[in-house]
């Protein structure tokens, strides 16, 4: 039977082409979204044209019941889930200072608690399967730390320190735990970046320009398919960052 794949916040930007790369593969794809259902079924009606069938899914999955919801249409209508990605996020841009309780709370669980939590819904069919394969998407800032953005750099590090826990405690059920961690990849994240601001970053990054959301696509589109990596922060990033 096909491969089941959950891409979260799939409705755009990196996770709508990470959804599209998982179909054209064959792969059964629920392509969850939150609020945008017209950005969804565009995807959907995209794809169809070219004649592929995916499935979208309202969940907000920073909260337990949404994404429990998710995870159980996926288990009724296929009976497996063989893919976790891990792709919703938000970002928050303001200093340290002025961050509320709410703004922690909102971040750290779009960003975090939702891969936790969405973690936790799959992992009982996968250790049954004993098999998977689980992408979380982090970020550059949680590998080195990001001015402004504080609460957001300490998720997608939590990200990362679930990422290299989880392998080692699921690695003898044959599933797979990794972290991809883009760079400046040009999506509606970084809308508030001007022309100028991008040109002054591709300055410094080594291959000279952000990234697009088909470059993170592809590494996922890698990772579902090898058998050999686990635990690993794969910086895509142009070189901006190497560690
Ligand atoms: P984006 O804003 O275009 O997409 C984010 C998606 O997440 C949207 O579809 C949004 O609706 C969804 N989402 C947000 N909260 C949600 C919730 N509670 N439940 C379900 N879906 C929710 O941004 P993007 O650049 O495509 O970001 C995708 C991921 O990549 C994020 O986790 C982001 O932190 C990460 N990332 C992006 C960049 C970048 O430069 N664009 C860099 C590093 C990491």
């Amino acid at each position: 039977m096909d491969r089941v794949a959950i891409v979260t916040g799939a409705s755009r930007g990196i996770g709508r082409e990470i959804a599209k790369e998982l179909a054209y593969k064959g792969i059964k794809v629920i392509a969850n979204y939150n609020k945008s259902i017209e950005e969804a079924e565009k995807l959907k009606k995209e794809l169809m044209q070219e004649g592929i069938e995916i499935d979208i899914f309202m969940a907000d999955v920073s909260k337990r019941e949404e994404g429990k919801s998710l995870v159980e249409f996926a288990l009724k209508k296929y009976g497996k889930i063989d893919i976790l990605i891990n792709n919703a996020g938000i970002s928050e841009y303001k200093l340290f200072t002025d961050e509320t309780d709410e703004d922690w709370n909102r971040v750290i669980n779009t960003n975090l608690y939702s891969a936790f939590m969405m973690c936790q819904e799959v992992i009982p069919n996968m250790v049954r399967n004993q098999s998977g394969c689980i992408v979380n998407i982090s970020s550059i800032w949680g590998q080195v730390g990001s001015s402004l953005e504080v609460i957001y750099s300490v998720s997608k590090a939590g990200m990362d320190g679930l990422t290299k826990a989880l392998a080692k405690e699921l690695g003898p059920s044959n599933i797979r735990v990794n972290s991809i961690a883009p760079g400046i990849i040009n999506t509606d994240m970084n809308k508030n970046l001007s022309k100028t601001d991008i040109e002054r970053i591709e300055e410094d990054i080594p291959l000279g320009k952000i990234g697009l959301p088909k470059d993170i696509a592809k590494c996922v589109g890698w990772m579902v398919d090898e058998k050999y990596t686990t635990g690993q922060i794969i910086g895509i990033n142009g070189g901006w960052c190497i560690n």
